[in-house]
């Protein structure tokens, strides 16, 4: 007999969270997410109906850490605390939870399906969520991973500036320019759950739909949850045929500057967020 959830008469809802599952298992596959690595959220306040704002919290409010006015009356869903993402890739209600704000703004409710407490890293998730709300963006997504190349290439010193990073990784192929158009961050080495990590991430995501933390991971942010992942794939992959470039011995030569420029009056790319 299987279990009621809140995914159950609402196909909205349960294709977010379904795509969030998907998701997890994409990155377990890639070796991005070994035991509990890895956070993501999902707005899911398009989906939120009557019966859901009718249900009684899965006990007391929790504090958030910080007071974020954007979210009054949002609703997410989050990856569990301590929990493997290809866990949440078989079973995403069970390694994951929707919470709702509160009027507050400070404080936060477990709704469903079970009391699974959200990831340590809710706070700068949350603080990345009030700061789209707040800028008017259309993105519900926020997702930190490891991605392995790029991880690397922070350990050497000559790729740790936004600029660089960048322009190297645009210049392996035109895709990447085309569909990562806003580059990569580059945020220095400060430790994980700091409000000066969270801060550092929250002033460059102004900018950047992926920052990259030096020697640990990714943050991206989304139209959804498929697109923040896209992105740092996207961009990943470059750094993938950098690397294997500079195996066979060489510098990659890379895509000229006027090449690039090229690309992006071509496809009429975007030089900041535009959703
Ligand atoms: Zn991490």
């Amino acid at each position: 007999m299987s279990k009621i959830s809140i995914l159950d008469g609402r196909p909205g809802l349960a294709a977010a969270v379904g795509q969030a599952a998907e998701v997890a298992g994409y990155l377990w596959s890639a070796g991005w997410a070994e035991r509990n690595g890895g956070n993501l959220t999902v707005n899911v306040t398009e989906f939120v109906d009557d019966a859901m704002r009718a249900l009684p919290a899965l006990g007391d409010p929790l504090p958030i850490g910080k007071t974020l006015p954007a979210l009054k009356g949002c609703w997410f869903y989050a990856k569990g605390t301590g929990r493997r993402m290809r866990d949440l890739a078989r079973e995403p209600m069970g390694n994951g939870c929707i919470i709702r704000i509160c009027d507050d703004c400070a404080h936060y409710v477990m709704e469903a399906d079970e009391p699974v407490t959200p990831t340590s890293e809710l706070p700068s998730h949350l603080a990345l969520q009030d700061y789209l709300i707040a800028s008017g963006s259309s993105y519900k997504a926020t997702l930190h991973t490891h991605p392995i190349e790029l991880v690397a290439m922070s350990h050497l010193r000559r790729f740790c500036d936004s600029r660089t990073l960048t322009r190297t990784l645009w210049s392996m192929i035109p895709e990447t320019l085309a569909f990562a158009p806003l580059g990569l961050g580059f945020v220095p080495f400060r430790n994980p759950g700091t409000v000066e990590l969270a801060d550092a991430t929250l002033e460059l995501i102004a900018s950047y739909d992926v920052v990259l933390w030096e020697k640990h991971g990714t943050v991206a942010v989304g139209t959804d949850i498929m697109d923040a992942f896209d992105q740092t794939d996207v961009l990943n992959k470059a750094a993938k045929i950098y690397i294997a470039a500079r195996q066979m011995g060489q510098e990659p030569e890379g895509m000229s500057d006027a090449a690039m420029a090229e690309v992006q009056t071509l496809f009429n790319l975007p030089k900041k967020r535009v959703k």
